[in-house]
């Protein structure tokens, strides 16, 4: 009886410190849509609040190769690192996996007519794209993203670093 109370209190535990973990990670930002279009241009408000498309072959980053990340243009949350980046030849820069998980959020999408799964920022419900099961090893997903929601980061190549940790010194 006792061996099992201790069993019960373990597993309650861990389930608080996991969802505790999971609320500090994420945390949403909502903020009222005069605000949203403030901050965005109009094709990023349409894009990223009103679930619009950008034209294929039109964005900054289809055919963009350089080491990176990409963060969301809404909040600045990474989302996507360059070397999951592959050539769909669809138009838009693509995918085969998310930085992690948690960034993304996944919502059925039935809009023209077909069931399509869509991704969102986890922080703060950009729209940026859909999801497709048509990509490359190793997860065989197609993460087909506009440009106009993410934001590149260049990081830094390792022989840039040094050079600038000598300047430091
Ligand atoms: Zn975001």
């Amino acid at each position: 009886m006792k061996m099992g109370c201790l069993i019960a209190l373990f597993v309650a535990v861990i389930f608080l410190v996991y969802a505790a973990e999971e609320s500090v990670m994420i945390k949403k930002i909502v903020k009222p849509d005069a605000e949203w279009k403030k901050q965005l241009t109009c094709e990023q408000y349409r894009v990223i609040r009103k679930k619009g498309t950008e034209r294929p072959y039109s964005g900054e980053y289809w055919d963009h190769k350089e080491r990176g990340v990409y963060a969301c243009i809404g909040c600045g949350a990474d989302l996507f690192l360059s070397n999951a980046k592959f050539d769909s030849g669809c138009g838009w820069p693509s995918y085969f996996k998310p930085v992690n998980k948690r960034a993304i959020t996944e919502h059925q999408d039935t809009t023209l007519g077909i069931l399509r799964t869509e991704v969102v920022c986890s922080k703060c419900d950009a729209h940026l794209g859909h999801v497709f099961s048509d990509g490359p090893p190793p997860t065989g997903l197609r993460y087909c993203i506009n440009s106009v929601s993410i934001n590149f980061r260049k990081e830094p190549s390792p022989a840039a670093e040094k050079n600038m940790l000598k300047k430091k010194r």
